[in-house]
């Protein structure tokens, strides 16, 4: 995979699809503009990103939509050219409840269909319009659904054409065995989107995940958003770590690009989030040069299983996830 790393290089899935290595990410705290979001995915369709990563949480879709849409009557790209992936929230995990979010998203985008549809979460919170609802004290209302439906109904939107592919996000490994192992499964996860990066390297998901032929893609590579209201403002600042420095100084690079090209080289698709022209551009570059061996072993030796995003709304729910080693 490193020798044939470009600008275009995809993975293939297991489900015969292509998702493009570099993702840009779109998530962005509450008091950012939406506009913000637009502007960026339209820059960075125009520096060569086609793969974008939202979701229904995000808030965003009318401008996901609206970006992508824009360059395509431009001319720059054709609906194929682009992978766009979204994420079914916490909210909708009833199995009646999926397709109809779907549509939701899909309207909001006014795009036909998405190519990814993930489970964001594998923790059910309570039907409604609140993405957190909470009860009278303040806590948030979990309620538990069985995956396998919630699931089986994603293998209904992959059915009608509303995604290409679907997968999931925020599982461990017992709980994506449980899905492998479903009775009648139709299509497997194609991938799992997790928090990744040297400070939580995920060696032991990525095993397991590469010999399940599931994609890991990473996000919060860059060492997270750092929105106060999910990351706890005295986490360590990743793209400041001296390790990283000293690699990035040696290949005449930014901690960033170091960042971002140890996850593609230990075969995994990573998330890019930035909505500055100059750090899109900056993070685009990261397929004219290798780490070398020793490169990788020294980012490897940086794991401290140190998670940025801990989704503390979910603790105490039976699939809250990261609560196993892995
Ligand atoms: P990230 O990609 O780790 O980093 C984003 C932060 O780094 C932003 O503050 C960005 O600011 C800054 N940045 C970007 N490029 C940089 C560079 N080259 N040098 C220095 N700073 C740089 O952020 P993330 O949002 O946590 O993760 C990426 C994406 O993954 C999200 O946007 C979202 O799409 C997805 N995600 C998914 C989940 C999930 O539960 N599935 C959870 C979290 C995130 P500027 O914008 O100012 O450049």
């Amino acid at each position: 995979m490193v020798m044939d790393l470009t600008p275009s290089s995809s993975v293939k899935l297991s489900d015969g699809h292509f998702m493009p290595v570099l993702g840009l990410g779109t998530y962005a705290p509450e008091t950012v503009p939406k506009s913000k979001a637009l502007e960026a995915t339209k820059v960075a369709i125009d520096i060569g990103y086609r793969h974008i990563d939202a979701a229904y949480m995000y808030q965003n879709e009318e401008e996901m939509g609206q970006a992508i849409r824009e360059k395509i009557a431009g001319g720059t790209v054709k609906r194929k050219d682009i992978f766009y992936t979204s994420k079914l929230w916490c909210t909708f995990l009833r199995p009646d409840l999926v397709g109809p979010a779907l549509e939701r998203s899909l309207k909001k985008l006014q795009l036909d269909y998405v190519d990814l549809y993930l489970i964001h979460m594998p923790v059910a919170l309570k039907p409604g319009e609140e993405l957190l609802p909470m009860d009278a004290s303040g806590n948030v209302i979990l309620e538990t659904v069985d995956l396998l439906g919630t699931w089986e109904a994603l293998e209904k939107c992959k059915d009608a054409g509303l995604t290409k592919s679907i997968g999931v996000s925020n599982f461990n490994h017992k709980q994506l065995e449980m899905i492998l192992n479903k009775p009648g499964l139709k299509y497997k996860p194609v991938c799992n989107q997790v928090e990744c990066h040297p400070y939580l390297n995920q060696s032991k998901l990525l095993d397991f995940c590469k010999s399940k032929d599931i994609v890991l893609v990473a996000y919060s590579a860059l060492g997270s958003h750092r929105d106060p209201r999910w990351v706890a403002q005295d986490s360590p600042h990743l793209l400041q770590d001296p390790v990283l420095a000293a690699i990035a100084k040696k290949h005449n690079r930014t901690t960033g690009q170091v960042a971002l090209r140890y996850q593609l080289q230990r075969g995994v698709v990573v998330l890019a989030k930035s909505f500055n022209e100059k750090r899109i551009k900056e993070n685009f570059q990261i397929f004219d040069f290798k780490l070398t061996p020793e490169d990788m072993k020294a980012i490897d030796g940086m794991n401290r299983n140190f998670r940025y995003s801990v989704m503390e709304f979910a603790i105490g729910h039976p699939y809250y996830p990261f609560s196993e080693e892995y």
